[in-house]
């Protein structure tokens, strides 16, 4: 079955990353602010199209109809705003105007061109409320929103080179004009998309599984976020070799399931931000995308399928929302099986995360029904060889570990 629904959000996919001959040119005499983590992870996302029709930072007025009405000033759906903050005092200091270009740096090397289009506050309690439904800020999303300095500029971001991503996740790094070509080629008319941050357990295998027969997909698309990490998360190399690890060792046919990453830093906005993942996949390429329970939440800030919902009060973002319920193991069954069909509600047993995460911490190998032996030694492996002896992010690797991408210098 032919899906037409397989063009980019706003119709046309962004790319903005320049010739490597104009760089040097381009980005002569032009003021300099260094940037880290966030801000470089959307730079970079946003020049390579995987928030089409964005094209860079905000502006008031995207930022307004994102908050109040869940779309851009332009009319598409919007659910997060993305933006680009500055503290007055360093504005004044650079005497940085409106109609400016500024270049962006990390780590003393080019990053991006920001042509400043526009510099506003907005209210980060209003943002916070609307966004998150609540200014809590025991909710990370919210504290994320508060920390933001007390300005904001708007306006286009032109990468100004490829960015170098380091190993195991070079392979993995596929912007969207590449992919979708990659996708194309496989003949994936009809893509699923998998948003995780988990090294998977079969419940989250079955979850893939299931909604590749739901939605009569050709594949499934595993989409790891790469972003800020907590002390205790699993480290990326584990979630992403993990992931990739289920086709190597066939629990997935070769020809059906890829992995690909994306950077991204969860805002933990459970419904609004499954909208958001919806539309960056569909800027991937996909067709469908998949969500289980309490998608992209946290804590009990949001109902178990308020992800699910939201789908049907909003216009139809071109993608389809591929709702499903929990996957667990059922004694009676003898197996994985779905809360849609088991009948053995008080027998089930669910996948509880924390207790598979203290088995990992133990060394023992989980029982295969519950964790492929496979993801448990690339697991163990990236520990080692990533993680300085751990598959969860420690203080030691929050120090030492290199940051996933870096970039390159421009040579004159
Ligand atoms: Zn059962």
């Amino acid at each position: 079955m032919v899906d037409n629904r397989l063009s980019p959000h706003g119709g046309k996919l962004v790319e903005r990353v320049l010739d490597p001959k104009e760089a040097p040119g381009r980005i002569a005499g032009l003021k300099t602010v260094p940037v880290k983590g966030q801000t470089v992870r959307e730079c970079v996302s946003l020049a390579y199209g995987f928030f089409s029709p964005l094209e860079g930072f905000m502006g008031r007025a995207d930022v307004d109809a994102v908050v109040n009405k869940m779309q851009l000033a332009s009319g598409y759906v919007w659910s997060v705003p993305l933006v680009f903050d500055m503290p007055k005092q360093q504005i004044d200091e650079l005497e940085i105007r409106t109609g400016d270009s500024i270049l962006l740096t990390f780590r003393e090397k080019p990053l991006v061109i920001l042509e400043i289009e526009e510099i506003f506050t907005y209210d980060k309690e209003l943002m916070a409320g609307k966004i998150f439904g609540t200014t809590e800020t025991k909710h990370p999303g919210v504290r994320r929103t508060y920390g933001y300095a007390d300005h904001f500029l708007g306006g286009r971001v032109t990468l100004v080179s490829e960015p170098i991503i380091r190993e195991p996740f070079k392979r993995f790094w596929k912007p969207p004009a590449v992919l979708r070509k990659e996708l194309a080629a496989k003949g994936w008319e009809r893509a699923v998309a998998h948003q995780t941050r988990n090294v998977p357990h079969t419940g989250h295998e079955w979850l893939m599984k299931g909604a590749w027969f739901a939605s009569q997909a050709t594949g499934v698309l595993v989409n790891p976020v790469v972003g800020e990490k907590r002390a205790g998360d699993y480290i990326d190399e584990a979630i992403i070799l993990g992931q990739d690890v289920l086709r190597e060792a066939g629990y997935f046919r070769e020809d059906v399931h890829a992995v690909s990453l994306l950077f991204w830093d969860m805002r933990y906005a459970g419904p609004r931000e499954a909208v958001f993942h919806a539309i960056v996949r569909k800027n991937l390429g996909c067709t469908h995308h998949m969500f289980g329970r309490d998608h992209a939440g946290v804590g009990d800030y949001y109902g178990t399928y308020d992800a699910h919902k939201i789908f049907d009060t909003i216009p139809d973002v071109g993608i389809y929302p591929v709702l499903t319920k929990e996957w667990y193991y059922c004694p009676v069954c003898a197996g994985i099986t779905y809360e849609g069909l088991c009948g053995h509600q008080k027998s089930k047993q669910k996948f509880s995360g924390s207790v598979i995460r203290s088995i990992i911490q133990d060394g023992v190998k989980p029982p295969r029904l519950i964790f492929r032996p496979e993801v448990f030694d690339v697991v163990m492996s990236a520990a080692e060889e990533y993680g300085f002896g751990s598959p969860f992010v420690t203080e030691r690797y929050l120090a030492e570990a290199q940051p996933v991408l870096t970039m390159p210098d421009v040579k004159k």
